[in-house]
């Protein structure tokens, strides 16, 4: 395929629940509800939501996220059932419930590849420690119910912890770690939250909607909405003025239109109801002064942005596509400050990993040298800084990939594809 400079996206089909038998109860469900796009019909298709979906039902107006329509009681719930009826309703949940998408989905894929093939899956068990003999990994301790067991690894152990506290199974037999500072918005984005939704899933698709745009506590815009360039611009510092985050915070702002034509935080299009969390102004000024940033810095962006995506020539500024941008200008504007991804957490809580080598094998912190039979991979796995710089699409999963079959394959000591 090669490589593209914008990095390439992979999403999976949807994947039906019901080929998993009861092991579909163990894949937590997505919050995309995809069959609400068959109560939509008419209402104008969001371009710049495709990646929403995935496989087969592309660019759809996408609803959930952040309204939650299943298992909380929430506005965005009960503005649908007023809308459809109750049991409309409960048969199009029910129906997305058949269906795996988006990450939901790529967990099944790689579940229903390790039942055929006969893997055991253990659930609730914990690795507590590994074991070694004669400097190599044979094996690993778990813990089930508080009952602990040991089990022997005749080729080797793969960690895969994640960003918790498994590095430490590896600092045990003298792994090497690597620990990072996670700076504000490092790899997150900057999301909003209707009130009530305590999730905490990821970003809001309607920031790249039509008729909305990001900007920074100047009133200016600072990267494409569309796509990831947002997270990494939350980065820039200023140096030599205020000695600050640049963009942070930031204020997603946008108008009527938007609410009206698509479903905003997973309520019906055209529903207002319950919008007072929001800062609102007939004008962008009011606005402006509702979010107590700069009023006529607001007005000179909206109205740049407004030209460009009249003219549907594209972003000149920021490379945001034409087909994804509407003009902010039926009143009421609305506006919010946005926060960071995970708020829960410490913004300058650091996270470690474990350092390998190019066969994903663990290396000891002395020598340097790979410990054998231990290997690491996807998010708790360092390699040489392979994701480089900013936010890259995906993060850790292709690298999981790559790296999970080379480990693989060293361990089986052959090639596997
Ligand atoms: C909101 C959000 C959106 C994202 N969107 C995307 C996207 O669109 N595309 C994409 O490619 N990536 C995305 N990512 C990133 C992606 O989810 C991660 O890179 C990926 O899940 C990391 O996989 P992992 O296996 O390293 O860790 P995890 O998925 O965190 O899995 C680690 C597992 O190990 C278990 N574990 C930890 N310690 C132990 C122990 N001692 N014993 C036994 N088990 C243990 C944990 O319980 C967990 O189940 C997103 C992440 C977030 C948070």
């Amino acid at each position: 395929m090669g490589s593209k400079k914008e990095g390439r996206s992979i999403t999976v089909e949807p994947f039906p629940a019901a080929s998993l038998g009861d092991w579909r109860y163990k894949i937590r469900q997505n919050e995309f509800y995809d069959h609400f796009e068959e109560v939509m019909e008419g209402q104008e298709h969001n371009p710049s939501l495709g990646m929403v979906s995935s496989g087969k039902r592309t660019m759809g107006v996408s609803v959930g996220l952040q309204g939650p329509l299943r298992g909380v009681e929430t506005v965005a719930l009960r503005l649908w059932r007023e809308r459809l009826g109750a049991q409309a309703v409960d048969a199009l949940i029910k129906k997305d419930e058949e269906e795996f998408v988006a990450g939901a989905a790529y967990i099944a894929y790689m579940l229903q590849a390790m039942i055929q093939r006969g893997i055991e899956v253990r659930m609730q068990t914990r690795a507590v420690r590994l074991v070694a003999e004669d400097g190599r990994v044979v094996g690993v301790v778990v813990s089930h119910q508080g009952k602990e067991e040991r089990i022997r690894a005749n080729r080797g152990i793969m960690l895969g912890g994640g960003l918790g506290d498994s590095w430490r199974l590896a600092t045990g037999v003298g792994g090497e770690v690597y620990s990072k500072i996670r700076l504000p918005s490092l790899t997150g984005f900057d999301v909003t939250e209707a009130p009530g939704i305590t999730s905490n899933r990821g970003r809001n698709y309607e920031m790249r909607a039509r008729h909305s745009m990001m900007v920074n506590r100047n009133g200016e815009r600072f990267a494409s909405e569309e796509a990831y360039q947002g997270a990494t611009a939350l980065l820039d510092f200023d140096a030599l003025g205020e000695h600050r985050f640049k963009n942070l915070p930031s204020y997603y702002i946008f108008d009527t239109n938007l609410i009206e034509k698509y479903s905003f935080a997973g309520r019906p299009p055209g529903a207002t109801e319950g919008l007072d969390w929001l800062a609102q102004g007939s004008t962008i000024t009011e606005l402006a002064q509702n979010l107590n940033i700069p009023a006529a810095q607001l007005e000179a962006t909206v109205a740049n942005f407004n030209e460009h995506a009249r003219a549907g020539t594209g972003d000149p500024d920021h490379h945001r596509t034409a087909h994804t941008m509407g003009p902010l200008e039926k009143a009421p504007f609305y506006g919010v400050m946005a926060h960071k991804e995970a708020p829960d957490t410490d913004p300058l809580k650091g996270y470690t990993c474990v350092v390998t080598d190019t066969n994903g094998q663990v290396v000891h912190y002395n020598t340097k040298e790979p410990i054998p039979g231990l290997y690491a991979t996807t998010q708790l796995q360092e390699h040489q800084g392979v994701l480089g710089v900013g936010y890259q699409a995906g993060l850790h999963t292709a690298q999981g990939h790559a790296f999970s079959l080379l480990a693989a394959e060293h361990a089986a000591e052959k090639k596997l594809v």
